[in-house]
């Protein structure tokens, strides 16, 4: 049998971690198994559907990279993908039940439902264990309920639970998991009152017609599962293989909520993210892979994915791991991707100055945030490797090498000072580094620019660290800052040698 999964988010809210996790492993299940991987919009619930959601879903996936092979924009021959599309199908096969003695129709007005449904609630506290929906129109003959409904009475169709029995079904990971039929949801709604579907019939009926043969999705479902299965009985369907993933949570212990930090996809992205990251992150949160490897591509995860890898366990979210992650796929970048990410960081910083200013080369409205002229870009992607290794977000970029666009101010003298050092002596180390500054912009590289100044310390015995600090600090206004000989570079001799007189007019005059 070919697997066919699925995912299939109700466009309710914005995507986050959760949704994406399940997507992800459907995906890779699929992927690993040469299966079809399939999108479904359960959009039924009508009161809580906003379209924004359902544009936040195609953009997320499409950041991220992960396609489906069926699907509302792409087509299958299960279509359509949208269950508000689909609701002629459910109503039908609601019917069918009703009409083989699976199913029935329920008269009952809300004000009775919800009247029996308190009732009951305020009897648990005396020991009953009664919930929900009484069966009050279970027995109604079929002749004369069928009569009624076809008079026109306001109804639903609820689905009649076998009563006595015991329902089993083998979860994927959890194992065997049984369930009395006596305390499932008492014969629950599948057709509303308005005709919609509720999520258990749309569900069920979907997976079946689309021959969806895994199940993945997340374990607060569990519960509904018992349900599923004496649904797929009642309609005479093999129920899919279930797999129910183990739950994401914050790190202490509780589900993962906004409390524990951002949540939403979006979030992420704003944050400066790459979405490889992410994506290698989430891969990783249930599932155990090689032991001490923990950078997969797309490919490879497509390549291991298995369920024999899925944990128990809920899963722990860790920011700081993510980080991490984010950090390493910075580090595989190359200059020109680095620059292509890190650019509209960098633009609406206003790095390169405003729109029809002295410092602009772009000619957009004047007063907004300026695009890099060719030289600005140049100088740009030439900086990439000197931060490249001290980025965690892409955001950071644009404050690490302001000191390449403009001239940055000059901070406290006590700055210039190396340590043990007093003020005079710094001047004659800048004085010194001044004579340096033009062979070191013009060093081929860093190894080149080492060896020579490491030569001129020793030659006018001086540490190699209390001659680079005053530099360093003249060049780019900080003794923390990326590396000093690529900046010699980059700013070339005469606007270093500039900084540098400055900086000694500075502190003479101290
Ligand atoms: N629409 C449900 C959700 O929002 C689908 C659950 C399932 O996968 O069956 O998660
Ligand atoms: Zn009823």
């Amino acid at each position: 049998m070919n697997t066919r999964d699925r995912y299939a988010p109700s466009p309710t809210g914005l995507q986050h971690i959760g949704g994406i996790r399940t997507a992800l492993f459907n995906y890779l299940f699929a992927r690993s198994q040469g299966g079809t991987f399939i999108l479904r919009l359960e959009d039924t619930d009508r009161t809580r559907f906003d379209h924004n959601f359902v544009q936040n879903l195609y953009d997320t996936f499409a950041w991220l990279g992960i396609k489906w092979d069926e699907g509302p924009d792409v087509g299958g021959t299960a279509a359509p993908y949208i269950q508000s599309e689909r609701t002629a199908l459910y109503k039908k096969y609601a019917e069918d039940l009703v009409s083989r003695g699976q199913g029935y129709y329920c008269f009952c007005s809300a004000e009775r439902i919800e009247k029996v449904r308190q009732e009951r609630e305020a009897a648990q506290s005396g020991g009953s264990h009664e919930t929900g929906y009484d069966r009050h129109c279970r027995d109604i003959p079929a002749a004369e309920a069928a009569k009624r409904a076809a008079s026109g009475e306001a109804h639903t169709i609820r689905l009649k639970i076998p009563l006595g029995e015991v329902t089993r079904f083998q979860d994927q990971l959890l194992g065997e998991i049984e369930w009395k039929n006596d305390d499932v949801n008492p014969d629950p709604v599948l057709l509303k009152t308005d005709g919609f579907p509720t999520y258990h019939l749309a569900n069920i009926v979907d997976d079946h017609l689309m021959e969806i043969s895994h199940v993945l999705r997340a374990q607060e479902w569990l519960s509904s599962t018992p349900l599923h299965v004496i649904m797929y009985k009642s309609f005479g369907w093999p129920p899919p293989q279930f797999c129910h993933l183990p739950m994401v949570m914050g790190h202490d212990g509780k589900k993962l909520s906004k409390r524990h930090g951002a949540t939403s996809i979006d979030e992420f992205r704003r944050q400066g993210y790459l979405p490889e990251a992410l994506i290698n992150y989430v891969a990783m949160l249930g599932a155990s892979y090689e032991e001490g490897k923990d950078i997969y591509t797309l490919g490879e995860l497509e390549e291991r994915f298995s369920l024999d890898k899925l944990n128990k366990a809920p899963a722990i979210f860790d920011y700081k791991k993510l980080e991490w992650y984010n950090g390493q796929y910075i580090r595989m970048k190359s200059d020109e991707e680095l620059t292509a990410l890190c650019l509209p960081y960098a633009i609406s910083a206003g790095l390169f100055g405003k729109a029809g200013g002295a410092n602009s080369g772009s000619p957009a409205e004047p007063g907004s945030p300026a695009e890099p002229s060719t030289e600005q870009r140049a100088v740009f992607t030439a900086a990439m490797p000197l931060i490249r290794e001290r980025l965690t977000f892409l955001y950071e970029a644009p404050e690490k090498i302001a000191y390449l666009f403009s001239e940055p101010a000059l901070p406290a003298a006590e700055e210039f000072i190396p340590k043990k050092a007093d003020l005079a002596q710094t001047v004659a180390l800048l004085r010194l580094g001044q004579t340096l500054v033009q062979p070191l912009a013009e060093a081929a590289n860093d190894e080149q620019a080492e060896i020579f100044i490491k030569e001129q310390a020793e030659k006018n015995a001086v540490k190699l660290g209390d001659l680079m600090m005053p530099l360093r600090v003249a060049i780019t206004g900080s003794r923390v800052s990326p590396p000093l000989f690529g900046s010699l570079r980059i700013l070339g001799v005469q606007c270093s040698k500039e900084r540098v007189n400055k900086a000694l007019a500075y502190l003479e005059q101290k």
